[in-house]
């Protein structure tokens, strides 16, 4: 479906990204993952991929909180493999903590990694996208682009600005053939989430099954995680030409979260 395409996921060393990456390069998609990290198992990562997919693929170091970096890591894109077709924008961080006792600095930069590099490296892989008149733009946001949740100021303000950011820009792209939409998740297992489990367990004095179904599920109905394959499924279906005339909308992938 994305045969020879050339795909950007960031974030993509683990988790969703690393979903979603693992499902272009399914698809046939040449795949650049990335990560602020430079080490042998992202590049080991990515030449997995591509021997398990028949594809290309290219570990791209760039640190999603600098603006340099973001349009950096679209040109290398480009240069590696063609201009820059499939878009996801997936880095993101969090911080958990009272309005009061924010860090300032964790403000600035959640609002970097998971708001702003979504600007810079839409506004430097548009103009290929417009000349093409093919393109897709896929943004990671969340459950918390559409709720809220405390002590999450800086995540869910950045995610509601993710979706703002995803209707304007599909609102200024939608006469070029170029769609934008946000994904929204509930909570997915990743590794990120799957460390979580047993530190919960000693604080609540819980079981594993506890702890999912009453601490961390709490707010999603079917008391299930989204699988990161999942995730990959779901973008997939947004870069596939019967999504054509899905843009500037979001997708929620929640379990029932926002039904609530
Ligand atoms: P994760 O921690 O497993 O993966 C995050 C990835 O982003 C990693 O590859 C990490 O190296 C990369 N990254 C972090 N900071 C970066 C930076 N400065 N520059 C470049 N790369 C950077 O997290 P995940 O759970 O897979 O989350 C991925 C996205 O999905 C995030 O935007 C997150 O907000 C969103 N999300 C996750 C969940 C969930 O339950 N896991 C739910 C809703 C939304």
């Amino acid at each position: 479906m994305l045969k020879g395409k050339t795909a950007i996921v960031t974030g993509s060393t683990s988790g969703i990204g690393l979903g979603i990456a693992r499902a272009f390069a399914g698809a046939g998609a040449n795949v650049v993952l990335n990560s602020y990290t430079d080490n042998d198992e992202d590049r080991r990562l990515a030449e997995e991929i591509a021997a398990e997919h028949g594809v290309k693929t290219v570990f791209i170091q760039a640190d999603m909180s600098k603006a340099a970096d973001c349009a950096a890591l679209v040109e290398k894109a480009a240069d590696a493999f063609g201009p820059v077709q499939v878009l996801v924008n997936n880095a993101g961080i969090q911080h958990v903590e009272a309005i009061e006792n924010f860090p300032p600095e964790k403000w600035d930069a959640i609002m970097a990694i998971n708001l702003s590099s979504s600007f810079h490296t839409i506004r430097t892989a548009v103009p290929d996208m417009k000349e093409a008149g093919w393109g897709r733009i896929v943004n990671i946001a969340s459950a918390h682009g559409l709720t809220a949740s405390p002590f999450k100021s800086a995540y869910v303000a950045a995610k509601h600005g993710m979706v703002g950011l995803t209707k304007t820009v599909a609102l200024e792209l939608a006469e070029f053939g170029v769609t934008c939409n946000a994904i929204c998740p509930g909570y997915v297992m990743t590794p990120l989430v799957e460390g979580q489990i047993a530190d919960q367990m000693k604080a609540h004095g819980m079981d594993r099954d506890e702890v999912i179904r009453n601490v961390m599920l709490e707010r999603q109905p079917t008391k299930q995680f989204v699988a990161v394959e999942e995730m990959g499924a779901t973008a997939l279906f947004l870069c596939s030409g019967q999504a054509s005339q899905i843009t500037g909308t979001t997708i929620s992938v929640d379990g029932g979260w926002t039904a609530l």
